[in-house]
């Protein structure tokens, strides 16, 4: 067998295209235009790419988008005067402060202070929480892409068992909480595995899904996967660069291998990746219609 290539290309450009839609209805019928601001802190280049790649997709849809880099040396107190100053601009739905940021900066603090309902990247406790009991919030991108991935390739997520490779803040865990919601995409059984799980094989051999962000390159073999599994590979690992310096990626699933076993999986690159800035344009989107009373 070999699988069905779940793109997450392909899907995020279906989004995309709904977005657009619905920003210029907003604009035509509302007179509302969703607006995202990035503050990146430092010169990272791969930072820079990131924010960069926010702020032109946000524009190619329609939204209105403000760039604000700071020296790697701004202090706390003029980065929280920054997030202030957004969360009172009423232009600005959704406020995106690029992770990592700096040593000195008390990252916890800068998160916290970001107003709970212009906080796109569902980092916030409040939002962690709402999405934890249920109730409304911004999904985190990342694996709010993955729900989007599984349920648009029609993958059946009710009474699963789906292991959860990772247990980070911003992948592994929320992706737990998500896939066991009492809703149509979750209703899962969810294992999760991380460094001090005992055989991980034991429970990926057993696994209907599997969701690997653990950012080990191929760590995820054939032999460690049953016949029929779909795979969501959130991995994105740089393991050399080609002859004109481009970065060669892989994911943390042996893609050549695995596929010829599993039912549908996602490639690296081209799979999770275009979903995670596209699920920011839907929340920002989301936090113009919420602060508008329209949701
Ligand atoms: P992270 O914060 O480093 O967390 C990695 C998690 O994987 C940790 O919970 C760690 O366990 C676990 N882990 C690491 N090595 C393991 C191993 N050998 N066996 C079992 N578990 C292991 O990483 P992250 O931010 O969640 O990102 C994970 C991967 O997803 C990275 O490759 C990252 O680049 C990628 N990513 C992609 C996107 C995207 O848009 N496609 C977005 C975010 C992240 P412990 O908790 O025990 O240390």
């Amino acid at each position: 067998m070999s699988a069905k290539i779940i793109s997450g290309t392909e899907t995020a450009k279906a989004i995309r295209e709904e977005l657009t839609v619905e920003v210029a209805e907003l604009k035509d019928k509302h007179n509302i235009v969703p607006g995202l601001v990035t503050i990146l802190v430092g010169e990272d280049p791969a930072s820079q790419s990131y924010v960069s790649a926010k702020n032109k997709t946000a524009k190619a849809l329609g939204i209105h988008s403000e760039q604000v880099t700071l020296a790697a040396d701004t202090s706390n107190e003029d980065l929280l005067a920054l997030v202030e100053k957004y969360n009172n601009d009423d232009k600005i739905n959704g406020i995106l402060v690029q992770l990592p940021l700096p040593k000195h900066i008390d990252e916890p603090k800068i998160l916290n202070a970001i107003n709970p309902d212009k906080d796109v990247d569902g980092f916030h406790p409040v939002n962690v929480g709402r999405m934890v009991v249920g109730e409304k919030c911004f999904l985190p991108c990342t694996p709010h892409g993955v729900l989007e991935l599984l349920t648009r390739s029609g993958v059946e997520t009710s009474g699963a068992e789906v292991v959860v490779v990772g247990r980070s803040n911003i992948v592994g865990k929320p992706m737990v909480n998500l896939m066991l919601q009492k809703r149509p995409a979750g209703n899962s059984t969810v294992t999760v595995c991380h460094t001090r799980t005992k055989d991980m094989a034991f429970h990926t051999k057993r696994a209907d899904i599997i969701i690997a962000a653990a950012g080990v390159p191929k760590m995820i073999t054939a032999d460690m996967v049953k016949d029929g599994v779909v795979v969501i590979d959130v991995g994105v690992n740089r393991i050399g660069k080609t002859e004109s310096g481009k970065a060669i990626l892989a994911g943390d699933v042996d893609f050549d291998g695995v596929k010829e076993k599993a039912a549908a999986i996602t490639p690296v690159p081209g799979g999770v990746g275009p979903m995670t800035i596209t699920m920011l344009m839907k929340n920002t989107v989301q936090a113009a219609k919420q602060a508008a009373g329209l949701i």
